[in-house]
């Protein structure tokens, strides 16, 4: 594509919101669009370069594509909305660029997989079985905090090493993909490991169906035995059904956790209106006391 027929595009797709001007006053491009003006200097803001190639990542396949026009040889699409293409291994065991989007924290996946096949989860497809990928120092740059993406960690050996190293380390994390409820329950030790390591937001966890309550109490009951200290533990709930979603709710807050509520959403699944408005009663923190019977919000 010319440079001609690249600024033509860039045209077009302003002109879908903006009013457009040429040549004001020295400047190549004014777009208006109510009291947002945008001035645009073609040579400079464009960057006309050739790009070989160019990576596009998207995570969910439901999120809406993004359209920005990439003047690039190849452009390679990549992350779980696109396809299920593994990392080369140089690139899961490179530093990650922190100056893109100036991130304070470390960030990285100490394991890949998972030992669990739930239904509604890619991660079996995607990651495949559990195993390790990195040690912390890898992507670490000598940060004080970490989140940690693992969607396993406590099922892996390797996992729990370096659980034990960052302690040493004295590193703050995030476990964000959440921990599983059902080791934390059936392993006193791991909940001793637990409460030694120091936390930069709350502790996660997940309790996707009412079958899981007993062992969702019985990891927070460990927890507080051996002194986890988060600012707070965090339960998911997936919501399908909600009278099952509901008495997990009030189970929830009865075990004095933060409940948030997720409706299930894929490419073929919609969340349906009364389960949104269900997510939205339970994620909203001033409805703490406001039962669902009188929850009025349509
Ligand atoms: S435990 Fe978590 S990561 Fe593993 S399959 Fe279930 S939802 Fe996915």
């Amino acid at each position: 594509m010319t440079e001609a027929e690249l600024a033509q595009k860039f045209v077009e797709y302003l002109q879908d919101q903006y009013e457009l001007y040429f040549e004001v006053e020295g400047v190549d491009i004014v777009a208006k669009n109510g009291h947002i003006l945008i001035a645009v200097e073609v040579k400079t803001s464009l960057n006309f370069r050739v790009i070989e190639q160019a990576y596009k990542s998207k995570v969910f396949n439901y999120a809406t594509e993004d359209k920005t026009i990439i003047n690039a040889d190849q452009i390679i699409e990549g992350g779980a909305g696109y396809n299920y293409v593994k990392l080369h291994k140089e690139i899961e065991h490179s530093l990650p660029d922190y100056g893109l989007y100036n991130y304070p924290h470390a960030l990285g996946f100490l394991t890949r997989g998972c030992i669990r096949k739930c239904y509604f989860c890619i991660v079996p497809q995607k990651e495949g079985i559990l195993k390790a990928n990195t040690d912390i120092d890898e992507f670490l740059d000598k940060r004080k905090t970490a989140v940690l993406m693992d969607n396993n960690v406590l099922a892996s050996n390797h996992g729990l090493e370096q659980i034990e190293k960052i302690i040493k380390l004295g590193i703050k994390v995030d476990f964000n993909q959440g921990l599983d409820a059902r080791i934390i329950s059936a392993n006193s030790d791991i909940a001793k490991l637990l409460s030694r390591v120091k936390w930069l937001k709350p502790l996660r966890m997940a309790c996707d169906n009412k079958n899981q309550m007993q062992v969702v109490q019985s990891a927070v009951e460990k927890l507080r035995k051996y002194g986890a200290t988060p600012r707070q533990y965090f339960v998911y709930m997936l919501v399908t059904d909600i009278d099952d979603a509901l008495e997990r709710f009030y189970f929830l807050r009865n075990l004095k956790v933060d409940p948030f509520a997720q409706p299930l959403i894929s490419n073929v699944i919609t969340p349906t209106k009364e389960q949104k408005r269900f997510a939205r009663f339970v994620n909203t923190r001033q409805l703490r006391n406001v039962s669902w019977d009188d929850y009025k919000y349509k």
